[in-house]
């Protein structure tokens, strides 16, 4: 099938052309964002392959559906940047790609804890100019800490689990509470405000819905513990950054490691060093030393690409084939 393919690097190029050495899909690959001035360059595609930061809104659906595109397959496992109500109402098919490695995501998380806390970007710079001195670089050991897990689906159970390994406690909130994880792994299921109180860490791994929008906002803040640590690997829209600069000015959030953004649309998967940022929130939560920012790329591992590529091309099959799709969004599905 003849597939345009939105927002391509280098890194997805790659591993969607090795996973269609399978499929035979006639990819066509286009750099640019989708957006409503981009998404002309879909006419006469029946099929479109897009990304996270993607528009896949109410205008875009319409130029799509009108330029001929029938099926949008989401290298991604969330989709809450698309309006779901206008692709069912123009019958345009939407799938995902549900789960390519919880274990990518997880570890991301676990690597922004260990950096922020041993302050190892900053040690990185000290020891690059010369300076072996240790001041400000003290740390905690994160045996014996609790860590809150906001979110225990497939991500969150494996990055309670990895808690566990360093000998944590692991409180954990979630509207459908995973028993086994509980039984197996010792992780404890608590109200949120409960979470929120006794945590050194919290850890957000729910999707981004109506209900968990700005999850952590200024009233959440209030009840942490002074210096907690927040790591947001999931949506970026789930705590309030305005907020959140405030609790790290007054100390209330000691640290932040944050590889999602509210506002990173346009921004991420972007190389912006000619021409600085636009942005000021960003702008300066960078000016902290205790803020980690990276740019959405927890999900990058070899293993991840090819499990994206692959029940991407599989999904265009299917589609195409007129079998069922496995992997369709529905409105129904809105939060699994
Ligand atoms: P999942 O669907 O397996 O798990 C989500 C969990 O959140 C579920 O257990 C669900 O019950 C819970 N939940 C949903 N709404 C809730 C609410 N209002 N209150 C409490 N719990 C709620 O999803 P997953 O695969 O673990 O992925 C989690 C999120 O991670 C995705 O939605 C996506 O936004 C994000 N993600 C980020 C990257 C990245 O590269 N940074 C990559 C993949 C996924």
């Amino acid at each position: 099938m003849k597939v345009a393919v939105f927002d391509t690097h280098k890194y997805d190029r790659t591993a969607l052309e090795v996973a269609n050495e399978k499929y035979g899909h006639d990819l066509h690959f286009i750099e640019s964002r989708l957006t409503e001035r981009t998404a002309k360059l879909a006419e006469g595609f029946p099929a479109l392959c897009s990304f996270v930061n993607d528009r896949l809104n109410e205008d875009v659906l319409r130029q799509l559906h009108q330029g001929g595109v029938r099926v949008v397959a989401l290298r991604s496992a969330g989709f809450n940047h698309v309006h779901l109500e206008s692709a069912e109402r123009l019958g345009i098919a939407i799938t995902r790609v549900p789960e390519y490695s919880p274990y990518a995501v997880a570890e991301h998380a676990v690597a922004l804890i260990l950096t922020l806390n041993r302050k190892i970007h900053r040690s990185f710079n000290r020891v690059r100019e010369f300076n072996f001195a240790l001041d400000g670089l003290v740390g905690f050991d994160l045996f014996g800490k609790t860590v809150g897990v906001v979110g225990t689906g497939r991500i969150g159970a494996v990055f309670a689990r990895i808690m566990r390994g360093f000998g944590c406690r692991v409180l954990a909130y979630d509207q459908k509470p995973d028993r086994t994880l509980a039984d197996t792994s010792g992780v404890e299921y608590v109200p949120m405000n409960v979470l929120l109180s006794q945590s050194d860490i919290v850890s957000l791994h729910v999707p981004l819905t109506p209900e968990t929008r700005h999850i952590l906002d200024a009233k959440a803040f209030a009840c942490m513990k002074h210096s907690v640590m927040i790591i947001n690997t999931s949506r970026g829209a789930l705590i309030e950054t305005k907020s959140l600069i405030e609790a790290l000015k007054s100390g209330v959030i000691g640290s932040a490691g944050l590889d999602v953004y509210e506002e990173e649309e346009g921004v991420f998967f972007e190389d912006h060093s000619e021409l600085g940022l636009q942005d000021d929130v960003l702008a300066r939560l960078l000016t902290f030393p205790n803020v980690l920012v990276t740019s959405h790329q927890a999900f990058l591992t070899r293993e991840a690409l090819s499990n994206i590529a692959d029940t991407t091309l599989q999904s265009l099959e299917d589609f195409e084939r007129g079998r069922p799709l496995v992997n369709a969004v529905r409105r129904s599905i809105q939060v699994d």
